[in-house]
């Protein structure tokens, strides 16, 4: 089967690692509950910044974010990697931006992900992501984004939302740990 995969706040622990990097720039000490209970995707509003400042420090804090220490999510390699030892293909799909698509695609393989380079996207928007999960024909497609999740529901390709405090109202089908989601596609191949 086709495995696709967006990355960031998926795979990877990427906007709690950014708070915590806010955290030490703006000398500001917010407790993890604060994070756990923001509603939006961004999360400069507890730093008492603006849309726009928030937009800037996320810009200027960039090479920092993607390229330091962020942590998979516990179970996320491993699963990848039975899904691959299995003889599934994987995709990722992410809207990082185009510059760092290929430092980014070697960051991943450096955290032990299975990376083939000819199934490494980047670069589009998140409302582009569509166009590709499309060519791609692929069986599941998993990301943390309602808004692109949505634009993909006519397709065959069947979808998980990764369980954010941001997208708590979709009804898309919700993975919350790593360590279910082999169990919960064979539960799903069973009863096809
Ligand atoms: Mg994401």
């Amino acid at each position: 089967m086709k495995f696709g995969f967006d990355i960031d706040d998926t795979l990877i622990n990427l906007r709690e690692h950014a708070f915590k990097i806010y955290k030490k720039k703006l000398k500001k000490d917010l407790s993890s509950d604060i994070f756990h209970a923001l509603k939006r995707v961004e999360i400069h509003e507890p730093f008492g910044l603006t849309d726009e400042e928030g937009k800037a420090m996320w810009v200027s804090s960039l090479e920092e974010i993607y390229y330091t220490d962020c942590p998979a999510y516990p179970g996320a390699v491993e699963t990848l990697l039975e899904l691959e030892k299995e003889g599934h293909e994987i995709y990722y799909i992410t809207a990082r931006p185009k510059v760092h698509g290929i430092r980014s695609r070697e960051w991943m393989k450096q955290q032990g992900f299975p990376v083939k380079d000819e199934n490494f996207f980047y670069g589009m928007q998140d409302h582009e992501k569509i166009k590709i999960i499309e060519t791609l024909d692929l069986d599941y497609y998993i990301d943390d984004k309602p808004a692109v999740l949505n634009t993909l529901t006519h397709t065959s390709t069947h979808l998980m939302i990764m369980d954010q405090s941001y997208n708590r109202e979709s009804a898309i089908e919700r993975l919350e740990n790593w360590y279910d989601f082999r169990s919960l596609i064979s539960m799903k191949e069973n009863t096809r």
